[in-house]
């Protein structure tokens, strides 16, 4: 549970401080629009200081999973250099960082086929994460891919030997697929030496932001607030923000989950605890919330802003981070590749 992932988180935190030419990250995003909130305090705030401490990092545009939920994947080349977009803004070095399209490394996903034979269907079935985006889905009928892509994101981990993914809590259950897939690939096949590590997932200290409407903020579900939007969009956003009748503001996910979501997120941007500043608001209540969020918000983000809307100018060196990445990732993958084949002596 994620509990007992945050407590493993700290004691990675310890271990990655002490060697961090030990770690070597995999993590992403779904090309289904702007990178928000939820992502950069979940993941991307993480992944920033992982690699700025020499963790060698890859960074995946999950464009093949956006067909998961939804039947057609619109705007796709738009929303994959909006991502890359998104990465420059918030720091990510391509120089340090492999920055790449799913779709550009075929070797990658041709891992799942093998992975694929290691779990059984009612482990796909159980998947609470499935369950819930099944809920959430836009396709006309659940498809196969939706049910394996706990599989695929295995393939996406295992394909450069990643043992740490920083992501939030609703990607716990994919971890714990991808273990038993390494697990069960070097039990199969290891002949007494590991092909795969067994991947941890790093929890930040948000694991799970909620948007505007109390639930998880998302891409696709509208309630976001992404890094792009500006200051005008940003206060229209809070000021329809769901709160709830009580008067007095004070901070307790558990029985006022959308006030203390705001009160969390104005704490992160400003680096402060969530209980200080439901204490400095108190009685004005969940108007002076609102303008207290929004302050906080438009402030943190403006620098990023700026960066993103200067990087835009030039689409060129967009693609080029881009080409560049995948030619690693595809070198990574080929080897990769070769290695499970010899594993699996087999000619496929
Ligand atoms: P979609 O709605 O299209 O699925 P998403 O907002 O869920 O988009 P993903 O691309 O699926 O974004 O997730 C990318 C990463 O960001 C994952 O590691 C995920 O756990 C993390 N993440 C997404 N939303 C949140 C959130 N609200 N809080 C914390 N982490 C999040
Ligand atoms: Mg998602």
């Amino acid at each position: 549970g994620t509990s007992a992932a945050q407590g493993r988180s700290a004691v990675l935190e310890e271990l990655i401080l002490q060697d961090p030419g030990q770690f070597r990250v995999l993590t992403g995003d779904r090309p289904t629009g702007r990178l928000h909130l939820g992502h950069y305090f979940g993941t991307l705030h993480n992944r920033m200081r992982l690699q700025n401490l020499g963790v060698e990092t890859f960074v995946i545009i999950a464009d093949y999973q956006v067909l998961t939920d939804r039947d057609i994947a619109d705007n796709l080349t738009e929303y994959v250099e909006e991502l890359v977009l998104d990465y420059l803004a918030i720091g990510v070095d391509p120089a340090r960082s492999t920055i790449f399209t799913h779709s550009a490394v075929p070797a990658l996903n041709q891992l799942m086929l093998p992975f694929l034979s290691l779990v059984s269907v009612s482990e796909l079935n159980r998947n609470p994460t499935v369950k819930d985006e099944i809920a959430h889905s836009r396709q006309s009928a659940v498809s196969g891919l939706m049910f394996t892509y706990p599989v695929h994101q295995a393939a996406d981990i295992l394909f450069c030997k990643a043992n740490l993914v920083p992501v939030g809590q609703d990607q716990l259950p994919h971890l714990e697929i991808t273990r038993t897939v390494a697990r069960r690939f070097n039990e199969r096949y290891g002949n007494g030496t590991p092909v795969f590590p067994r991947p941890d997932a790093l929890l930040s200290n948000a694991p799970l932001l909620l948007g505007m409407d109390g639930t998880k903020m998302s891409k696709s579900r509208g309630n976001a607030i992404t890094l792009a939007a500006d200051a005008d969009e940003t206060a229209r956003l809070i000021k329809g923000a769901k709160t709830d009748s009580e008067r007095f503001i004070t901070y307790d996910p558990v029985t006022r989950p959308e006030v203390s979501s705001l009160l969390l997120l104005t704490a992160l941007c400003q680096n402060r605890a969530p209980e200080q500043i439901a204490a400095e608001i108190g009685s004005a209540g969940a108007a002076a919330l609102k303008r207290t969020v929004t302050e906080a918000v438009n402030e943190f983000l403006a620098p990023i802003r700026a960066r993103r809307t200067e990087l835009a100018q030039d689409r060129t060196h967009l693609r080029r981070v881009l080409r560049e990445g995948n030619e690693r990732a595809n070198a990574v993958a080929d080897a990769t590749l070769a290695e499970v084949r010899t594993a699996m002596n087999s000619h496929y």
